[in-house]
């Protein structure tokens, strides 16, 4: 990349990208399709016309086709269950879009290889599906498909308003002291996180960065990288973080102490959501079906499902429900239970993904992580680095992370799409040092009102 493009990209604060309107006068218009659940979700509020449907009955109603949900439907794989599911497609936020033959993610891209402190009943379960085997040269669980392996040299490429390095957390001492301070609670942190202990949760109680100012000075770079990878995970920063969540985040990402698998198929965690789905039966999976509302009846609940396709109301007779939807939404749901989750705050991200005929000539990387001024986009993965269909497109995911405030702006994503696709190919041809917008056929963009 030249200088010039340098100080642009490093500079660049697209913080207005939402409030963008229609695309400006003269410009290229992009065949674009947009997918958004929010409108699905509002069904709740806005179905009150709907008819009555039949009534059913079923010892567990699981509320959530994403990952949650599935891998509580397999726990319960032989019994009586249904498992409802407002998209038309399962994975939540692990999903994925196809086009043309080529499959690609919409949302959770990767994992890592467990180490074995992790909670024993998650790595049996993924050792069941045929996901992951044990290596005991190496002490950890690795990935059966190694063919969807990231190779180390092409894992990240981070910008900066400096320059690029390779990761987002600065090398030097502080990071050292950073990893020092967290390294004792290694062991502790488990998946899930109910098996954290008790006594860590008081962790709950103070930030992440109250944690580690008790006893480290952060400079203002290193707490941007922190922040960072907090937003990318958790959608938030440091300040609005638990200490638990921040230790958990490093403690569970075992390349701090060795050299670990990247795993990103092309779809990306729908993987994990394929290999759930194909071992349920195909008739106690509803999707295009939303939970309007749960009341408890004596021993049973009475659960109202919205079957969208029809515009009808369906109740289903319950002995337990699992939810596995969005915390927040617990509320409108099942209030009686809508305390647990008073204090989530969600964030809404949106995703896009560039179909394009491949000419662009440099090295890539898988993740292109950038630490500018614009705090909402995130960056993007390139899957030049991924296995892919022998002539198959080039695809770039963008990812941008939005405050929980900026959320109804995605509302009319339809208006301002052009502009925010022309504003990050904009971003894209910058950090490529080449202009990618005539090699672009075809765009898709999930919004994720809340995730
Ligand atoms: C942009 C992004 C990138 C990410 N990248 C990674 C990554 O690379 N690696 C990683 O490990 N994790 C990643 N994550 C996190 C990961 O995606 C989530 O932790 C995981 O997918 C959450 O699964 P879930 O089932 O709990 O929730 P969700 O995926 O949100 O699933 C909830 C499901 O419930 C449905 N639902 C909600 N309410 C109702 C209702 N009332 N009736 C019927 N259905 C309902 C929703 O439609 C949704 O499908 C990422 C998250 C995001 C947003």
């Amino acid at each position: 990349m030249n200088r010039r493009s340098f100080l642009r990209l490093s500079s660049l604060a697209l913080t207005g990208i939402l409030t963008q309107s229609c695309n400006p006068a003269g410009s290229k218009a992009y065949d674009i399709s947009i997918k958004s659940d929010m409108q699905l979700g509002h069904l709740i509020f806005e179905s009150a016309s709907f008819p009555e449907g039949n009534i059913f009955s079923t010892d567990y109603l699981v509320v959530g086709g994403g990952v949650a949900g599935l891998s509580a439907a397999c726990q319960i794989h032989n019994r009586d269950f249904v498992l409802c599911e407002l998209s038309e497609d399962l994975g939540g936020s692990s999903s994925s879009q196809s086009y043309a033959g080529e499959i690609f993610s919409q949302g959770a891209h990767y994992d890592l290889a467990y180490p074995d402190y992790y909670g024993q009943e998650t790595l049996r379960f993924l050792e069941k599906l045929g996901v992951i085997f044990y290596d005991a040269n190496a002490g950890l669980w690795d990935f059966v498909d190694s063919q969807y392996l990231i190779e180390a040299q092409v894992e990240s490429q981070t910008l900066t308003e400096t320059g690029f390095r390779e990761q987002v957390l600065e090398q030097g001492k502080l990071k050292e002291d950073f990893l020092k301070l967290l390294f004792p609670y290694l062991s502790e942190m488990k998946m899930p996180t109910r098996l954290i202990s008790e006594k860590l949760r008081l962790l709950n109680k103070i930030s992440f960065t109250g944690f580690l100012h008790r006893s480290l000075v952060l400079t203002s770079s290193f707490k941007k990288g922190i922040d960072y990878q907090m937003k990318d995970d958790y959608g938030a920063d440091a300040d609005k973080v638990s200490a638990l969540a921040g230790i958990h985040y490093y403690m569970c990402r075992p390349y701090y102490t060795e050299d670990v698998s990247l795993f990103s198929p092309p779809e990306g965690n729908y993987y994990f959501i394929k290999k759930m789905a194909d071992t349920l039966p195909e008739e106690n999976i509803r999707t295009s079906h939303l939970v309007r509302s749960i009341s408890k009846t004596g021993k049973r609940f009475d659960v109202q499902v919205i079957n969208i396709k029809n515009e009808t109301v369906d109740v289903y007779r319950a002995q337990k429900v699992i939810y596995a939807g969005q915390k927040h939404a617990l509320k409108y749901v099942f209030a009686p239970d809508g305390h647990l989750f008073s204090n989530n705050e969600y964030a809404p991200w949106l995703i896009i993904n560039f179909v394009l005929n491949d000419k662009i000539k440099s090295d890539p990387f898988w993740q292109n992580e950038f630490l500018t001024k614009d705090l909402h986009f995130m960056g993007f993965t390139d899957n030049a680095s991924q296995i892919r269909r022998k002539g198959g497109y080039r695809i770039f995911t963008a990812y941008y992370c939005f405050d929980s405030t900026q959320r109804i702006l995605l509302a009319s994503i339809t208006d301002r799409a052009q502009a925010i696709v022309a504003e990050t190919i904009k971003t894209i041809s910058l950090y490529f040092d080449q202009d990618i917008s005539n090699q672009v056929e075809k765009i898709f963009i999930r919004v994720m009102g809340h995730a």
